[in-house]
């Protein structure tokens, strides 16, 4: 059987810095585990827009079409800020996630034990949480029509439309409830039923995809202002939770922001799955090419490891293979290796981009 496919988009700023490092854990995976996979490499964002005049040329596009998952750094910078909008390193990023019809956002709220004192929060009610939210990606209201602001009479009126289809729904609630499938086998939906006639839509439709296909997972409901509390009182809680575009854009952020710092969150968006079985994927760390430590090897490469990690789990279906990852990472940690964005108010000498991936590698070797 043909190896699976990774086409690897590094990018710009530390994009590139960080993929290398993701990219000796792939080499690790080959060698050790005999895990292989057949990579390619492109350019996406200013890179490709300094060598083809385009943020995503059409053969890029292409090829993310028909591998098993793409792997993205990051885009952007600076030097691309003046660029026209049709051509900024950005909507490389956005076409790639609109034409591969990338509607399931999953945004991983992961707090590590030895991080659990950069938490705005108690270390009780973050340490060894491990949560993912759902977050419906390509409709609701950032989409729905009519949209704009009009004249009414002698002021003006701002417009936005949430709309969800049944399908819109039903497809975000099976990307949840394979997830669950995949983890504690649990998911609470999260809308406003009480006073959103597409919430009380999403609630039904939520409810009637799992009474019909996935009886074997937990299914509750809570309104989403309900859920943003119990997000802060107790998030361990939760295993998944899915919503729509909008709450999941706050929520997804509040969770994330209750581990720590922006170098160690990872993301994946999946669409409908593929004549293999497997979803379309785009896996990515969720910080940007952070210009001000761009080629310094200040970078923290775990967002982009950790992504790699969800590739495993959830495009490869090797879960064995994404803890082991996860855990080397939180072995490192645990031994107090820190890149400068972890450095607590104590100080210490933060190591660099690939002395972090090299320790990596080094618990990886020890786990074996
Ligand atoms: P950013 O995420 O790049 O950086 C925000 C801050 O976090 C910076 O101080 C940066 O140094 C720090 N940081 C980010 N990632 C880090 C890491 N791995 N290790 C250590 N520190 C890290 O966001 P920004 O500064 O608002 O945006 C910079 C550029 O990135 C802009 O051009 C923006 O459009 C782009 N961007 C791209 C993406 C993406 O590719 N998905 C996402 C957000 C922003």
């Amino acid at each position: 059987m043909a190896n699976p496919s990774l086409l690897i988009l590094a990018g710009d700023g530390i994009g590139p810095e960080v993929m290398a490092e993701v990219k000796k854990i792939i080499g690790w995976m080959g060698a050790k585990r005999g895990v292989r996979f057949d990579v390619s490499e492109d350019l996406v964002g200013g890179c490709a827009y300094d060598a083809y005049g385009t943020p995503l040329t059409d053969a890029t596009m292409a090829r993310a079409q028909e591998v098993d998952a793409v792997l993205l750094g990051a885009v952007g910078g600076p030097k691309y800020d003046k660029l026209d909008f049709s051509v900024k390193p950005e909507r490389g990023l956005l076409r790639l996630r609109k034409e591969m019809d990338l509607f399931s956002n999953l945004r991983p709220a992961q707090c590590f034990d030895a991080l659990a004192d950069f938490s705005s929060l108690k270390r009780e009610v973050v340490a060894g949480l491990d949560i993912v939210i759902v977050r419906e990606l390509t409709s609701g209201v950032y989409f729905g029509e009519p949209r704009g602001i009009f004249k009414e009479g002698n002021e003006r009126v701002g417009i936005n439309t949430q709309r969800y289809t049944e399908s819109e729904i039903a497809r975000v609630a099976r990307s949840a409830f394979e997830l669950a499938r995949k983890r504690n086998n649990k998911v609470c939906s999260m809308e406003k039923a009480n006073v959103m006639e597409s919430g009380i839509l999403w609630r039904e439709v939520v409810q009637e995809v799992h009474d019909r296909d996935y009886r074997d997972v937990q299914l509750t409901h809570m309104y989403a202002d309900a859920g943003a509390m119990q997000l802060c009182r107790w998030p361990k809680q939760f295993d998944v939770i899915v919503t729509d575009n909008l709450f999941g854009d706050l929520l997804s952020d509040m969770a994330a922001m209750l581990t720590g710092s922006l170098g160690m969150l990872p993301s994946a968006s999946l669409g409908l799955p593929m004549a293999n079985g497997r979803p379309k994927a785009l896996y990515e760390p969720v910080h940007g090419s952070a210009p001000d430590i761009a080629g310094q090897g200040k970078a923290n490469p775990i967002a982009c490891i950790l992504s790699f990690a969800m590739a495993l789990r959830y495009s490869f279906d090797m879960g064995e293979e994404a803890t082991r990852v996860e855990k080397a990472v939180e072995t490192v940690l645990a031994d107090g290796v820190r890149t400068a964005d972890l450095m607590g108010p104590e100080g210490g000498t933060p190591v660099s981009t690939s002395q972090m991936g090299d320790a990596v590698l080094a618990a990886l070797d020890a786990s074996l």
